[in-house]
């Protein structure tokens, strides 16, 4: 049973969704590209990079022209000549990028910023209150064993510590990013020539997640935060993210603001009807807090282990391995903290100052 409750804005991303192709590379509105880079060996397959070109045509004399790049996407060589030449079909080369904007500091978003950093000389930004893996260069052993630790406090059989825990190449692959040049907060502009777009604060995906509106154009970049059929991970995954679920609920009740506008997701493919699928993520994730209920009600489960064991999941629990299986146990422990929050009587350890761990939507 699944109703329809959202229109598809870009027949030729969907249908390219759908069968498991690359979108084309299209100009959304005069100025606002979409650009679909390659997310190397993950079923997503692709971001939806956007670029926004800023209106100086107003200015006597034409001022330099300004150009914001939002998620630019997984580093790969593939990835980076698959961006260059989106830009160039939208008239444009990295040089003439002024800033690149990520969403979130996940690899798929924030990955080829350095690189192309390198080659336009932009600024990279941030929401001001997101995270970034640099401090993690320092001393990636620690945060090697404080993962296993926090599995184990999760009640993770030993035999499986192995595969739901990161590794050290894992850290290392993860730190290859530089610190942003600059921090956005809610409600701020982005600091571009010509454009007209607002930061909104959507902490949930991750603690500094952000959406843009355009309201000029009628657009709302939403990132991961809200995405026209996946339901994003709000995972336990941070340390400094007391409770993830209980931001995302609020983050979901501001998105009024973007209610008739065009949504531009950072994956699969563009859609109206914001509101409506905003609804649909939040009893969606309503109902999975509800059997996270049912099963501390029956009084078994000790552990964040044992609650995720009790839980529907599409091909069962015990299909569920590595990366998968590490996302599902976060899953379960972020509605643990959310409920806790709410006043439920959680007898169960869930939070020990784990560090801070890349999710996926
Ligand atoms: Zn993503």
């Amino acid at each position: 049973m699944e109703d329809i409750l959202i229109t598809v804005t870009a027949e030729e991303q969907f249908q390219a969704w759908q069968s498991k192709v690359m979108p084309a590379v299209e100009q959304v509105r005069p100025g606002v590209w979409s650009i679909p880079v390659p997310f190397v060996g993950n079923p997503m397959r692709y971001t939806l990079c956007y670029v926004l070109v800023g209106d100086t045509a107003g200015g006597a004399g034409g001022g330099a022209r300004e150009v914001a790049l939002v998620d630019p996407g997984w580093d790969s060589d593939e990835g980076w000549a698959v961006l260059t030449a989106g830009l160039s079909t939208a008239g444009l080369s990295p040089k003439d990028i002024t800033g690149i904007v990520v969403t979130h500091f996940h690899p798929d978003h924030l990955g080829m910023a350095a690189r192309l950093r390198e080659a336009s000389g932009a600024w990279v930004a941030l929401g001001e209150h997101e995270l970034l893996p640099t401090h993690w260069r320092s001393d990636p052993g620690r945060f090697v064993t404080e993962d296993r630790e926090q599995f184990t406090a999760w009640g993770v059989p030993a035999e499986y510590l192995d595969e739901v825990s990161f590794q050290a190449e894992t850290w290392a692959q993860m730190t290859n990013v530089e610190e942003p040049q600059r921090r956005l907060a809610d409600g701020e502009l982005i600091p571009v020539a010509g454009l007209k777009v607002r930061v909104l604060s959507t902490p949930g995906h991750t603690p500094g997640s952000i959406c843009l509106v355009d309201e000029a154009n009628q657009l709302i970049l939403t990132g991961d935060h809200v995405l026209p059929k996946i339901t994003p991970h709000v995972s336990l995954e941070a340390q400094n993210h007391v409770d993830p679920l209980g931001d995302y609920f609020t983050s979901l009740d501001i998105m009024g603001v973007g209610a008739d506008m065009e949504v531009l997701p950072a994956h699969e493919y563009r859609f109206r009807g914001l509101m409506a699928r905003v609804a649909q993520l939040r009893e969606h994730t309503l109902e999975r807090s509800r059997e996270v209920i049912a099963v501390l009600d029956a009084g078994e489960a000790g552990s964040v282990w044992d609650v995720s064991k009790e839980l529907t999941w599409s091909r069962g629990f015990d299909s569920l391995r590595g990366f998968t299986l590490r996302l599902a146990l976060a899953e379960t422990a972020s509605h643990l903290v959310y409920l806790s929050a709410q006043g439920r009587d959680v007898a169960i350890e869930v939070s020990r100052g784990a560090p801070t761990l890349f999710v996926e939507v």
